[in-house]
Formats: structure tokens, sequence, C-alpha cells
């Protein structure tokens, strides 16, 4: 089994005697962003040697798993940063990193939010503490269990032969497009969040829905499941507030689109080289 392929991760939240050593990875969060030294340009996430150095006060701690064969840590601390490393907002790190350290970083700062804002039972008031076996929080008074939450949605690129719509937020900046997303509500399949989300932003109906893969989206806590959907019908009615434009988009008149780091981009680029 050993050494691991570097970029598996193993999760696993009881900590192995002797796990955490000077080469621990340490994802240290201060005042919500990701504690780095920078190596060729490319942030990384620190050690626990180095960290040993650092003078600040740690808030929590939690052990994530292993990446390869070393020992992962999510922490929360407050202070300054010292000189000679960075602080990073976790969205600065997407396409800047690993894929494998981008996850884990978010893997990280959902742990030490869910941790941080579990204190307290949610039914009963009283404190609560770390489950023996599970990773979650648990209330000794009244037994409510809480795990930490993920918050699937849904993204989905709408297809009319070779175009392919794209719609444009309404906070977002002028020539950017991506397709269209938005969360799954309690009682609803993902098949039924795919058409509701769709005739609610822009008016139309969709069908041949095809699961294309999916991606965790740490901001703060989604799962996006995406999808490929063909145009059955209708004219594009912006909902207002939310979409300020949509329009069908050929591979050559394409606007401003997200990276293939992001499934949005992703989706787009493999719809045109399946129809190139
Ligand atoms: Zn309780």
């Amino acid at each position: 089994m050993w050494p691991r392929d570097p970029d598996e991760f193993i999760p696993n939240h009881v900590m192995p005697d002797g796990a955490d050593h000077d080469d621990a990875l340490y994802f240290v969060f201060m005042r919500g962003e990701l504690t780095c030294k920078t190596e060729q340009g490319v942030p990384t996430p620190i050690t626990a040697g180095d960290y040993r150095w650092f003078d600040v006060e740690t808030q929590s701690k939690q052990f994530l798993g292993h990446h390869g064969s070393v020992p992962c840590f999510a922490l929360k601390a407050t202070g300054t940063v010292p000189e000679g490393y960075t602080s990073v907002p976790l969205r600065a790190l997407l396409g800047r990193t690993t894929q494998s350290l981008f996850y884990l970083a978010g893997r990280a700062q959902q742990i030490v939010d869910w941790f941080e804002t579990h204190q307290f039972c949610g039914r009963c008031g009283s404190e609560m503490v770390l489950h023996p076996q599970d990773r979650a929080m648990t209330c000794e008074s009244c037994r409510l269990v809480n795990y930490p939450r993920l918050s699937p949605s849904i993204i989905v690129l709408v297809t009319r032969g070779e175009e392919m719509l794209l719609a444009r937020n309404a906070n977002w900046p002028a020539n950017m497009y991506s397709t269209l997303a938005g969360f799954v509500e309690a009682g609803e399949s993902i098949e039924q969040t795919v058409h509701r989300e769709v005739f609610e932003e822009v008016g139309l109906r969709v069908k041949n829905l095809r699961y294309f893969g999916s991606q965790s989206w740490p901001f703060p806590n989604s799962l996006m499941l995406g999808f490929h959907a063909e145009y059955d019908g209708g004219d594009i009615v912006c909902q207002a507030g939310e979409i300020a434009d949509a329009q069908w988009f050929t591979k050559d008149s394409m606007p401003q689109t997200p990276p293939k780091t992001a499934i949005s981009g992703w989706l787009i680029d493999e719809f045109i080289q399946a129809n190139p």
C-alpha cells in the first residue's frame, strides 16, 4: 500500500499515533483565508514544522486524513500571518495549485467552519462535543447529531443543435456568461431541480438530461452536480433580479466563460469537443 499515490486522499477523523509530525500539512485559516507559503509562485499550504514558529493562537484543530502518505490537519487561528507567508482566499487557489490541493483546502475550510458553527445544540442550546465515532458534533443532553453540511446544487448546459445557452448573472462583469445553476430544494429530485431552475431562470423547457459529473464547490459548502440538457421549447425570459441576459452562442461566437477548473467551464468545453 505504501507509498500511496501522492494525489490520493484518504479521509479519517481519528488521528493515528505520531501523525502530528513536522512534515504534516496544516491548512490554517485566519480571518477566513488560508495561510500559505509561496513556492515558485504557487501558494502552498504550510507544514506543522512551519506553524511551530508562528506567534498565533490556535482556536480549533481537526485531523482530516492522509494526502498520499502525508497527514493533514485543518486549523483555525487568530493572530497575524508572519513575514514570508501570505494568506489567500480559497477562490484564489482555484487553478493556481493542483486540483487535489484545492479540494483538500476546500475540505479543510468546510470542516473548520462546520466545527465553529456547531459549538451549541440548535435544539436545546447545550454545548456540543465531537462524536466518538463519526465526523460529527453531538449534543450529550438531547442526542442531536450534526454532520458537516453539504448543499447540493445543479449546474446545466442547455444546448440546441450546436448552440449553447449561456446566461449572465445580474452581479457579474458585463461579458461574463456561464451555464445555469441553482440549489436543490428539500423534497426535490436532482432532475426536478434541473427542470425547475432552467424554467425559473430563463423560461425554457428541457429534455434528455444527461448527468455529466460533479464538483465540490466550497463557497461555502456546495456540491455541484453537472448536466447536459437539450432544449425542448419556449422563448428566453430572464428571471428578474437574477439573470441580466441569456443568449444562444456557438463555439465561434463565445463570450467570456469560466475556466475549465470550474465545472461550468468543463461542461462547455466537453460540449465543444464533442461537436467540432
Ligand atoms: Zn441538544
